[in-house]
């Protein structure tokens, strides 16, 4: 299975020479199994760089199919939808698959996203391509193609998101972000199951340790929340993710420094654009 960061940054997109390297775009990566066939984890404002990619192959012609798991609603991860041109092609099938946000449907809160006081497109019944969108019940094992997804609803501020176990090709790739346990070095045995001797975990590592104390209960987490599931869950690799907003390349690359200090485990920070051979 291969795999494309094509947005890594937390809460809101950033621009700037100080977070070029590691990027500026919000939450969205693409997985690719051998045969070619593809998922995409969350629509943030990185899902628009894939769509000028798509746009030039199968799904310029009508003719693409692609299934988009959304681990929650938070903006930062719905952003790219509005903007996301495979959706203005007739003929493409796109399914979005993810659990209901409290108190509203996946398809009520997308469909706010698109009312006319957010966006000219008013409404999901006006994007050309054939679109679907599936509720799931967190905790649920289903198949998107060939891709095996494992889910668990997970701890996020004053709200939840769902995290993901991705199997394909044999490999195991589990993605969890906009996470804050009780206690950062405590992970919830939920995040520890979908985790368990994944070939890569990706997981929130939004604060730095002195953020962190200023911003506990938001719903993020420090990088030893990373590796303490990365250790307990014997994983093989570990992406730190959802850089803070105001973290420059260079404290990214500190973090990761002090990371490696700290585990045995094989790590890095997640940058946009990159590739990976999981
Ligand atoms: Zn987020």
């Amino acid at each position: 299975m291969k795999l494309r960061f094509w947005g890594v940054r937390g809460s809101f997109a950033m621009c700037g020479r100080e977070v070029l390297r590691y990027g500026g775009n919000t939450t969205s990566i693409e997985l690719v199994a051998a045969s070619g066939t593809r998922l995409l984890i969350d629509l943030g404002t990185g899902a628009t760089e894939l769509a000028k990619l798509l746009m030039q192959g199968e799904f310029g012609r009508g003719q693409g199919e692609l299934p988009i798991l959304l681990s929650h609603t938070h903006l930062d991860h719905i952003q790219g939808l509005p903007f996301f041109t495979p959706f203005f092609v007739k003929g493409n099938r796109i399914r979005i698959v993810g659990a209901d946000p409290p108190g509203l449907s996946l398809q009520a809160t997308l469909q706010n996203q698109l009312a006319p006081h957010y966006s000219p497109l008013n409404g999901l019944e006006n994007l050309a391509a054939g679109v679907s969108i599936d509720t799931i019940v967190p905790g649920s094992t289903f198949t998107l193609g060939e891709f095996e997804v494992e889910t668990a609803l997970v701890p996020h501020g004053n709200m939840w998101t769902t995290a993901f176990r991705v199997t394909a090709d044999g490999k195991v790739v589990t993605f969890l972000s906009d996470v804050e346990y009780p206690e950062p070095e405590a992970p919830l045995p939920e995040a520890l199951h979908l985790a368990r001797h994944a070939d890569l975990l990706i997981h929130d590592a939004m604060h730095s340790d002195d953020d962190y104390q200023l911003r506990r209960g938001w719903g993020h987490s420090p990088a030893r929340a990373a590796i303490s599931v990365a250790e307990k869950a014997a994983v093989r690799r570990l992406a730190l993710f959802h850089h803070s907003p105001d973290a420059t390349d260079a404290m990214i690359d500190e973090t990761v420094w002090r990371a490696r200090a700290e585990t045995k485990i094989e790590l890095f920070a997640a940058a946009e654009g990159s590739y990976l051979e999981v």
